[in-house]
């Protein structure tokens, strides 16, 4: 890469610091259906709800919060997933990836309704039951069902048993069954330690440094080659967002 001139200086200093704000948040894993290691069904994973949906709920627990949705999006092409942030059209009334969004409908710069939620998952590989988020897109069928399971109990309660989680289709057509994993011994999550959840997860990019944040990873529809400024990111984990249904 070659850079000449003042502006193009400019420009790469604030992707550099873009990337460098990038590097110092706190890191969550994220729930990753290719870690599962559970023997002859790929497609089946447990988890134990570290999160309520409402303070209301007996079982609600302060310090680990509430899921959360976010209005986000994230740069187009392939690259794209590993340079998210909330859309900040509301909260500062510009937002640019709108902004790219309204000039050109079909890169996939458009908003996008996510839901993050603090599961316990057993990838059957060793480790034993660890906190990770997961995530899917607000639309999806499995957010309706987790939502359809919180009212269906009596106190509203998720996290006092186990659940089960079953993958099927690929791609765009890939759907996550939700079903309570009657019998299965409850994960113990007495000595689990939670980052904030919107800490961890979400990306509130102020709208004078988005540009350099998505353009990391894309520009004027070329992806930019990654260079050694960039995160070691957040490739195995965000892979999934391919597969998010909107
Ligand atoms: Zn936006």
């Amino acid at each position: 890469m070659t850079l000449k001139g003042l502006a193009a200086f400019k420009a790469e200093k604030a992707r550099q610091a873009a990337a460098a704000a990038e590097r110092e948040r706190p890191r969550a894993n994220y729930f990753n259906w290719k870690h599962n290691k559970n023997k002859g069904k790929p497609n089946e994973v447990y988890v134990r709800f570290l999160q309520e949906f409402d303070e209301s709920i007996p079982t609600f627990n302060a310090e680990r919060g509430l899921p959360v949705m976010s209005v986000e999006h994230q740069a187009p092409g392939k690259e794209g997933f590993k340079r998210r942030a909330n859309c900040t059209k509301e909260s500062e009334g510009q937002c640019y990836a709108c902004e790219r969004h309204q000039e050109d409908r079909d890169l996939g710069w458009q908003q996008r309704k996510n839901f993050y939620i603090w599961v316990l998952v057993d990838y059957k590989d060793g480790e034993g039951p660890q906190p990770v988020v997961l995530s899917r897109g607000f639309g999806s069928s499995f957010v309706e069902d987790l939502m359809l399971e919180v009212e269906l109990d009596p106190n509203n309660q998720i996290t006092d048993k186990m659940w089960m989680i079953i993958k099927s289709g690929s791609g765009k057509q890939t759907a996550w069954k939700l079903r309570e994993a009657k019998g299965v011994e409850l994960y113990d999550d007495t000595d689990v330690e939670l980052i904030d959840l919107e800490e961890a997860a979400l990306r509130p990019i102020p709208y004078e440094k988005q540009p350099g944040y998505y353009g990391a990873v894309y520009k004027d529809g070329d992806p930019v080659d990654d260079d050694s400024d960039e995160a070691p990111a957040d490739k195995p984990v965000r892979q999934e967002a391919g597969e998010l249904t909107w």
